[in-house]
């Protein structure tokens, strides 16, 4: 029995009561932002991740403190294994899966020259054939309920390119063409899938780069600022709940790239 059906804790005054949503990657950062504003909105939420027990359990703790219903297990994205045991857990805790958000994602720059294999191919596997996994294992039941959200969190860099970041730039490229084709196959059954591309926002992963740089992409921002994951969680939610678009890039980047 599932933990709807136990509890019979639905509430049902807010846009996703009864929505079941996992979110890769939801113990910190924008993972961690996009869990709890769902939440907030009514949906179970599931949370992966692949190290940072203490962040996740943070996370479902606020989740929870503020009356809604989550989870977090430790699963690694780049495993199909990891990845179906993790999926199939959900599934039977919650009976379902509605909403997919596959945010997980890593960086390893480097120039071109420079890229080991390792890097390539780490950054390809977390980023891109993680996607392509964890999507394999909701499909059939989405498609099967007539019901599905999957969105797929890419980046600017997908879409600009970035300097040292081949390998990023083609995963997050490679997560727009796997929205838009799959877009097109589930169209008919009740199953949207868009991505949204941030621009540079304030988490770990911009923290790690240094000032001068970040000064600088700062500048040349239009809304001269960065973004706060708030604002890509805001994007997200939009898209949990919009019901006629799909295959969509949702730019989320203060016009840095238009
Ligand atoms: P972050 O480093 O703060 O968080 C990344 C999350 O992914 C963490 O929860 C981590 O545990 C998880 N993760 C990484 N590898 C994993 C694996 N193998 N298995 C399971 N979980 C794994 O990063 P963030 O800034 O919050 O980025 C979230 C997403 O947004 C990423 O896909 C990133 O590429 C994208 N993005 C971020 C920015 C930015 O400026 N921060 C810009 C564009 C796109």
């Amino acid at each position: 029995m599932s933990v709807i059906e136990l509890t019979g804790k639905s509430i049902s005054s807010k846009p996703l009561a009864g929505k079941v949503a996992v979110v890769t990657g939801g113990s910190r950062g924008i993972g961690a932002t996009i869990a709890k504003l769902l939440a907030e909105n009514g949906a179970y939420v599931a949370i992966n991740y692949q190290s940072r027990t203490d962040c996740a359990e943070a996370v479902v703790k606020e989740i929870e403190e503020q009356g809604g219903i989550s989870c977090a297990i430790q699963s690694d994205v780049s495993k199909p294994n990891d990845v179906k045991s993790f999926m199939e857990e959900v599934k039977n805790r919650f009976g379902k899966i509605d909403i997919l958000v596959n945010n997980a994602g890593i960086t390893r720059d480097r120039t071109f020259r420079k890229l080991s294999n390792e890097d390539w191919n780490e950054v390809i596997d977390v980023n891109l054939n993680s996607v392509f996994y964890t999507t394999s294992e909701v499909i059939n039941h989405m498609l099967e309920q007539k019901f599905g959200r999957i969105i797929n969190v890419s980046s600017i860099i997908g879409q600009s390119g970035g300097f040292g970041q081949s390998n990023y730039a083609a995963s997050k490229a490679g997560l727009i063409g796997l929205t838009k084709s799959l877009a097109l196959e589930t169209a008919r059954s009740g199953i949207t899938v868009n991505a949204v591309c941030p621009g540079f926002i304030e988490t770990e992963m911009v923290g790690e780069m240094p000032d001068n740089v970040k000064e600088g992409i700062i500048s040349k921002i239009p809304m001269q600022r960065l973004g706060q994951t708030e604002e890509i969680a805001e994007a997200v939610l939009f898209l949990a709940q919009a019901t006629y678009i799909t295959g969509q890039s949702i730019n989320v980047n203060g016009g840095l790239y238009m």
